[in-house]
């Protein structure tokens, strides 16, 4: 393909991995991202895996390495506060061949922007896309400020509610799964909160909720909760999360109320995207936009490099837009769907319900967390890249 202009909607995980790639492939992409610039807030995340390996491959280990939290152990306490099973996070790293890092949303996008920056790629914060018209050489598009730009392909990065799967594909309701689940997460003063140097989650039926510290002062909380479906343009996040809590033990409803709304509130539901095709035309889609398996799956970021990437690559090797997205496609989508169908089958275990039998839970946690079986068990969670065998 020749080398040409790209533009990429989004400046999330996705967006960010395969601008840098394609930098690095000779090519010309913009990065348009409809933020003011990169957001605060952002939940905790496990990363390793498909995304280690993608880290590896362009060369961000050690700037995964140097993010540090002050966190040590991990634990499911019961509504005392009381730990039932606790594993060191050490256990973790150790069953992942030291190739793991737990880190912020942020962090990571401010490692690859670091990256893209170093590059040169360029981004425009506070733009977006209005409207995209394909001609026989590219795409026409117009921004909402009312700019315009002619490039060669579209990449539509641009997560879960992707705009520019809406404008190529259509509504997001034909590709939308719900799973039954709500995320609110946010940061906050650690206050008297019991968190030490652990991550804490507590589960009743319905509601899970995990506590980090963050650093010294600050800590992180997020809830997974259970609720039909509501619209979320509609709904105070503040106000629903606490009522969902009214009630809940220990100190998850306590920290609901203790938060003062000052720091970003992250609120969405658990909704992954399933789509026969990830690509049309002259516009091929990455990351959440074409394949969000939500958090249940612990691995969207993965996959999100993994999109990047691997289209990155393929567009270099192919002549053509056509083989390049179709290439691309043919390497990650069967991943994709059987992650998301495997994700699926566990939003139901995911948070515990009423008729959830809890001795049962805990011994099953207890087993998957002890030194001899985490190994196993983070196999079935994603420790083998998808991309091993991709070069
Ligand atoms: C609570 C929680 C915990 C998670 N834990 C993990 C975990 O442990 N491990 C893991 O790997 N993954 C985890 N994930 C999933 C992971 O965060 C996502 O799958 C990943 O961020 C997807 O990357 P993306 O680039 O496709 O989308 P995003 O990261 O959502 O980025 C999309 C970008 O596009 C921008 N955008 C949106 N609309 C427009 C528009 N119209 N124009 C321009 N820009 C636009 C957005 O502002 C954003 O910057 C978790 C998710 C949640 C909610």
């Amino acid at each position: 393909m020749n080398r040409t202009r790209v533009l990429i909607s989004g400046g999330g995980i996705a967006g960010l991995t395969c601008a840098i790639e394609l930098k690095r492939h000779g090519f010309t992409p913009i990065v348009v991202e409809k933020e003011p610039g990169p957001r605060a807030e952002g939940y905790m995340m496990d990363f390793f895996g498909t995304g280690w390996d993608v880290a590896e491959r362009m060369g961000l280990t050690e700037a995964l390495r140097q993010v540090c939290y002050p966190i040590d152990w991990l634990a499911f306490v019961d509504r005392t506060g009381t730990p039932y099973c606790r594993a060191p996070v050490d256990r973790l790293r150790e069953a992942l061949d030291n190739r793991y890092t737990y880190l912020r949303r942020p962090d990571l996008e401010r490692i690859l922007l670091d990256e893209a920056r170093r590059a040169k790629v360029e981004i425009r914060y506070a733009a977006s896309i209005e409207s995209l018209h394909e001609d026989a050489d590219g795409v026409s598009v117009v921004f909402k400020d009312g700019g315009r730009e002619h490039v060669a392909v579209v990449i539509g990065a641009d997560g879960v509610h992707s705009r520019v799967r809406e404008l190529v594909f259509g509504a997001e309701a034909q590709f939308a799964r719900f799973l039954g689940l709500y995320v609110v997460a946010f940061h906050m003063p650690r206050g008297g909160f019991p968190i030490a140097d652990t991550v804490k989650i507590y589960e009743e039926p319905d509601r899970m909720t995990m506590f980090y510290p963050l650093d010294r002062e600050r800590m992180d909380a997020t809830y997974i909760l259970r609720h039909a479906e509501i619209d979320l343009r509609h709904n105070d996040r503040l106000a629903f999360l606490r009522e969902q809590v009214n009630g809940a033990r220990w100190i998850a409803r306590d920290v609901a109320y203790a938060y003062d709304g000052d720091a970003p509130i992250y609120f969405d539901s658990a909704t992954q995207i399933e789509m026969p095709q990830w690509h049309r035309g002259r516009v091929a889609l990455i990351g959440d936009a074409c394949g969000c398996l939500t958090l249940l799956a612990g691995q969207g970021s993965h996959m999100a490099m993994a999109g990047g990437y691997v289209l990155a690559r393929e567009l270099k090797r192919h002549a053509d837009h056509e083989s390049a997205f179709a290439a691309y496609q043919a390497v990650l989508k069967p991943h994709v769907d059987a992650k998301r169908r495997q994700s699926a089958r566990y939003a139901s275990l995911f948070v515990p319900q009423k008729s959830s039998w809890p001795w049962l839970r805990r011994l099953t946690l207890r087993m998957l967390f002890s030194k001899p079986l985490m190994k196993y068990g983070m196999r079935l969670f994603g420790a083998q890249s998808v991309l091993a065998d991709y070069r």
